[in-house]
């Protein structure tokens, strides 16, 4: 499908996820719903806005990777965003870059760890 983005952030973010981050209009829903904004650096919302706003700082942020995809947001929102897909696109423009959130192999006691965490971390961490 083609649309029309008003800047190249935004429209990276609507070609991984489908997502078009102008239909938010800042409820702050999202935020508000979140199990996880204690251990993040932007609400849900914030993150919203600064795609909307193209700014790239937001691809430095730890709220993507913090994001457990819980689908919470999603459900709450009004204009039918899924911010956890959003979230998922800011982690691959970082991960296609080649930029592992996590080294696998510097993990220490490896061997301790249940399959389906490095099995998760690995496919949420790294490209
Ligand atoms: S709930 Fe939806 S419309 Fe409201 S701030 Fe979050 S993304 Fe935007
Ligand atoms: S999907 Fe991510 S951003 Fe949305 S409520 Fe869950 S943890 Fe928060």
């Amino acid at each position: 499908m083609e649309v029309e983005m008003p800047n190249e952030l935004a429209e990276k973010i609507f070609m991984i996820s489908g997502q078009n981050v102008y239909a938010c209009y800042q409820c702050g829903k999202c935020s508000a719903g979140c199990p996880f904004t204690d251990y993040m650096d932007l609400l849900p919302n914030v993150v919203i806005h600064k795609i909307q706003l193209r700014d790239e700082r937001v691809l430095e942020a730890k709220t993507p990777w913090i994001c457990a995809a819980c689908f919470t947001c999603s459900t709450r929102c009004p204009r039918n965003l899924d911010i956890s897909k959003i979230m998922e696109a800011l982690r691959q423009i970082t991960l296609r870059k080649g930029i592992d959130r996590i080294k696998l192999k510097k993990l220490e006691k490896i061997e301790e760890l249940p399959t389906i965490a490095l099995v998760a971390a690995s496919r949420k961490l790294t490209g």
